[in-house]
């Protein structure tokens, strides 16, 4: 089996590692995440293990990103097996702080990212992103990373951080890779081991409407009011599924338009049973 990596559980620590890899002249890959890793994440681990030297993954479930009604103290924490993914990957360091250590009381400093955080996920969950680009921002300052991961899964979380990172000037490259899915198509989450097994049956059906609406954008259409009437006619037809929303947008702006002359994104979010799930495709 491959050596486990180190923990860091203090922004000191994590730090100290971090100046010790740049005396030696390394260069560092970070792949932030809420932990209860899946193959998804490994795509990301080991990416960024190609990339760079050393790779540091952090593990936090950032409660500031999770609203009161939400999941956050039955969001799946699994340790060990997500040690087994890292050292598996070639990481070097785990930073898996406490909350207590991120957010000491007192904190007032957030970071928003206007317009791109109000629509979508952001329109349903309010002050999500503010939460997680508060948290990806201090992240970034703690391990300095020449290059950061994230997945094309959260489309939008990645849109918003890459205009972060180029309207504070942070000194990092940014790589999204592609969502890894299923065999049936279905996007792996953490959150799909709260499925029962007959809600695990439908859920693929979120990538077969958004498969759908693609197909038919490669076939040529172009108006999104099409697009988005089929995959949301789509989703509504399937038992199960409570639509939160479905769109179709441009991909920069995250805005809708009436016709796509640039890339754009279909996306939707539903609830099944007690599990909301995200998914979305590219219409390049
Ligand atoms: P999370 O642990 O859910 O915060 O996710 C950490 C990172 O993994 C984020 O950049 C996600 O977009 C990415 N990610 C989550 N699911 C997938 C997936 N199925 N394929 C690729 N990346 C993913």
């Amino acid at each position: 089996m491959a050596d486990l990596p180190s923990v860091c559980a203090t922004i000191a620590e994590m730090r100290a590692v971090v100046r010790a890899q740049r005396v030696a002249g390394k260069t560092i890959a970070f792949v932030p995440t809420m932990g209860a890793l899946h193959r998804g994440h490994a795509a990301l681990l080991h990416a960024a293990h190609q990339q760079a030297d050393h790779v540091v993954a952090s593990i936090f479930v950032n409660p500031t990103q999770f609203g009161p009604h939400e999941d956050f103290h039955r969001y799946p924490r699994t340790w060990e097996a997500d040690l087994a993914v890292c050292a598996d990957a070639g990481v070097g360091h785990i930073f898996a702080p406490s909350a207590e250590e991120m957010y000491p009381p007192g904190a007032r400093t957030g970071v928003e990212v206007a317009k791109l955080q109000d629509q979508l996920e952001g329109l349903s969950r309010p002050g999500h992103f503010r939460g997680v680009c508060t948290i990806v921002l201090k992240l970034l300052n703690i391990v300095t990373p020449d290059t950061v991961f994230f997945g094309q899964k959260d489309a939008q979380q990645a849109r918003i951080i890459r205009q972060m990172i180029h309207d504070l000037n942070l000194p990092v490259e940014m790589i999204v890779l592609p969502t890894v899915r299923e065999p049936d198509g279905l996007a792996l989450s953490s959150r799909n081991q709260y499925l029962s097994p007959a809600e695990r049956a439908i859920a693929p059906q979120l990538y077969r409407c958004l498969a759908d609406v693609q197909a038919r954008y490669h076939e040529g259409e172009r108006q999104t009011s099409a697009l988005e009437a089929e995959l949301r006619s789509e989703l509504l037809d399937i038992t199960g599924f409570r639509l939160d929303y479905a769109h179709v947008v441009e991909a920069d702006t995250l805005m809708t338009v009436d016709c796509l002359h640039k890339p754009g994104l279909a996306l939707a979010a539903i609830t099944l049973g007690t599990t909301r799930l995200i998914d979305n495709v590219t219409l390049p």
